[in-house]
């Protein structure tokens, strides 16, 4: 039996020239839980090229969405940038991860500190239900380099609060902070210096991070997943893990080779 799904590819969405998004079928026996990633890939001169992938659709979604660096010399993404309606897709049959809701201890506020594709993970954490159950405030702050590169911002913004299904939970609940670093924007600045700051903080309306109510998940680049953790454990957070729930939990968006 293959270790792999062979799901077919339903749509394409190109960011811009280094971001990219794509639907495909779902295995109705494909399982995850919200956050977790995948290994994923084509095939390339008869053998599976893959790589791990965050999965963006929630868990309960009819298809499975992914958002996708595109790395010039990169072996997958060189490729899998020029993919198209009804290509197929290989999808791993064991999605595993860190920022599942299972490792963070209760508590007030969840904040989903991301960069870049880091942003993949939360798009589904946030339209888990469970997250608005357990959380009164759940706050989004994605950090980019240019103004496109914020995907998603439409449906965050003014589809996800009217969704039939969770909008009624999602509007009151849900805070999109997007930042910017590269060019001017309402925000602008790395997310560990918004935090040090306080300005992230001041813009919210909300009291700076504090271990015994606010918990944090993180995904980006090696650089916020150094500094931000850093700031956590100043304050005494305790890093949570499958088996232990935690005040924090991270994950990489990506590996520097
Ligand atoms: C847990 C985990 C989850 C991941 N989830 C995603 C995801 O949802 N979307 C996604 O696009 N990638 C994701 N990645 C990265 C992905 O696995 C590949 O590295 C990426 O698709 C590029 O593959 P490649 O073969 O073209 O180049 P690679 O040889 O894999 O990478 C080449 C170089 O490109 C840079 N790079 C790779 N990925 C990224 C990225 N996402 N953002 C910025 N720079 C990058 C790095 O400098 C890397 O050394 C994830 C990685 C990990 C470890």
């Amino acid at each position: 039996m293959s270790i792999f799904f062979e799901e077919k590819v339903l749509t394409v969405h190109h960011w811009t020239d280094t971001l990219f998004s794509f639907t495909t079928t779902r295995d109705p026996t494909c399982r995850f839980k919200n956050g977790q990633f995948v290994m994923i890939g084509i095939e390339v001169d008869g053998r599976p090229l893959l790589r791990a992938y965050s999965i963006v659709s929630p868990n309960y979604a009819d298809t499975l969405e992914f958002l996708s660096i595109k790395v010039q010399n990169g072996p997958l993404t060189s490729r899998l940038q020029h993919l198209k309606v009804g290509d197929t897709l290989l999808v791993g049959k064991k999605p595993v991860g860190t920022l599942v809701l299972d490792n963070l201890k209760d508590g007030e506020n969840l904040y989903l500190f991301s960069t870049g594709t880091g942003l993949a993970p939360f798009m589904s954490t946030i339209r888990d239900p469970e997250t608005y159950e357990r959380y009164q405030k759940v706050i989004l702050v994605h950090g980019v380099r240019y103004v496109g590169e914020l995907a998603y911002e439409d449906l965050i913004l003014n589809e996800l609060p009217n969704d039939e299904l969770i909008g009624e939970m999602i509007a009151p609940a849900l805070t999109y902070y997007p930042t910017v670093t590269r060019e001017p924007y309402r925000n602008q600045g790395r997310i560990p210096d918004l935090i040090a700051s306080g300005k992230l903080f001041a813009d919210l309306g909300l009291p700076p991070l504090d271990s015994t109510r606010d918990r944090v998940m993180l995904c980006g680049n090696p650089a916020l997943l150094v500094d931000v953790p850093a700031q956590l454990k100043a304050l005494g957070y305790q890093e949570g893990n499958t088996g232990e729930p935690g005040d924090y939990v991270i994950e990489k968006a990506f590996v520097e080779k």
